[in-house]
């Protein structure tokens, strides 16, 4: 039998609908509807409309009913598209030492670094893991953000690799958001690998990927392209190979140096993440290209480096997603709209420009075609905030918080005093 829920009046409906998946967006160019009911069937947005219309149709339909006495707006649910969430340990300790003037390799003497995240990530049993994504959601989805993509990386074996991959599975069927999982096993090449860079990515390619597929663990694959990990010529034979097993690519680019954007217009992927680096040849490559720049401005503000060159990618035509990288090492803060909206004001992008970034741009880095927009027959995925006014949201830099977040047509999150 269907399941109708009811949510109504909202102030003002952001729906995100009708706007370019690349390129620009003027400040002007959302379409705000006022005073809106959605009704959801089955998870799914039934019909949006004049509340005072919807009301009794969405009574007579026997729908969960859901009156709002105070205004609020409403974005589709926020999508987080590129987290690193599955791990266990700190690195308090490599964030002080960092801004107390070590160098990287300093860091890495003292037990710092990747390999120490790797080495405690290890160290936890599944259980533990998937306690620290669940906890880690909590906030996410107490944020608004209904879908966060989730990387493994921190396993660097094949079996270390499947297990936190099915980590995030397990994690995945018990919290009200959906993870999507990526195989970062080219995270870094294991200081306990006994062999050369090449042959860990043919290890992966032939044991660990097809291992994925059997189990269904993860239909995307991510690698780390920079000086210190992977390089171009290293990474492109095990993406093709990845590809050909059917998985979709997503790149970490341009971090430090380039290179990596170029290899993610090579082998199309579906996005090229970072980007701080990038010169204005790699952003016109990226805007001819149909693969989503990715800013990750928590990355930069974690490790007091330069932001994406995002006003940038928009201007030349490319289509940007922002993300919040939230890893132990460089992104521990986690809060996805605090940091679009410092990437707002540090990069001057629209307000629509934002939401698109962390809306159905984000979708499309993911390719998911059924969320990010609030309309007829896409996810009833929203967040809900305190206020009749879109703008507030990015003046308040992430310190508006939501007052519901829903997903598939259910409350998922409401704030405690609402
Ligand atoms: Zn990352």
């Amino acid at each position: 039998m269907a399941e109708y829920s009811y949510f109504g009046p909202i102030a003002e409906l952001v729906s995100m609908d009708a706007l370019p998946l690349k390129g620009a967006i003027q400040e002007n160019a959302l379409g705000l509807l006022t005073r809106q009911g959605v009704l959801a069937r089955n998870g799914m947005i039934q019909e949006i409309g004049e509340h005072e219309k919807l009301l009794p149709f969405a009574k007579k339909a026997g729908a969960e009913i859901h009156i709002f006495d105070t205004p609020l707006v409403a974005l589709p649910g926020l999508i987080d598209c590129h987290t690193h969430i599955c791990f266990s340990g700190s690195r308090a300790r490599d964030y002080a030492l960092r801004n107390a003037g070590s160098t990287y390799l300093e860091i890495a003497k003292a037990g710092g670094g990747i390999w120490d995240t790797v080495t405690r990530t290890r160290q936890a049993s599944e259980g533990e893991l998937i306690r620290g994504i669940t906890t880690r959601v909590g906030k996410h989805i107490s944020q608004g953000v209904t879908t966060i993509e989730v990387k493994s990386g921190y396993g660097l074996t094949t079996e270390e690799e499947l297990k936190m991959l099915r980590a995030i599975r397990k994690a995945g069927d018990s919290v009200p958001a959906d993870l999507i999982s990526t195989c970062l096993a080219a995270h870094m090449l294991p200081r306990d690998y006994a062999g050369s860079s090449k042959e860990y990515l043919e290890m992966l390619g032939n044991e660990l990927l097809p291992r994925i597929t059997e189990e269904g663990l993860s239909k995307r694959v991510d690698a780390f392209v920079e000086e210190g990990a992977f390089s171009p010529s290293d990474i492109l034979p095990y993406l093709e190979k990845a590809k050909g097993l059917g998985f979709e690519i997503t790149v970490h680019a341009d971090q430090f140096t380039t290179g990596g954007s170029q290899v993610a217009i090579d082998c199309q992927a579906l996005s090229a993440d970072h980007l701080e680096a990038s010169t204005s040849k790699e952003v016109s490559a990226l805007a001819q290209s149909d693969v989503v720049a990715v800013a990750l401005p928590g990355a930069s503000l974690g490790l007091g480096c330069g932001f994406t060159p995002a006003r940038a990618l928009l201007d030349a035509g490319a289509s940007l997603a922002i993300a919040s990288d939230h890893n132990p090492g460089s992104a521990p803060m986690g809060q996805l709209l605090t940091q679009a909206a410092i990437l707002g004001a540090r990069e001057k992008l629209t307000t629509p420009e934002v939401f698109a970034g962390i809306t159905f741009r984000a979708a499309a880095a993911l390719n998911l075609s059924d969320r990010g927009i609030l309309r007829k027959g896409m996810l009833t995925d929203m967040v809900l905030f305190p206020t009749n006014d879109h703008r507030e949201i990015l003046y308040h830099q992430g310190s508006l918080q939501p007052v519901y977040t829903i997903k598939k047509g259910k409350i998922v999150y409401s704030k405690p005093e609402a």
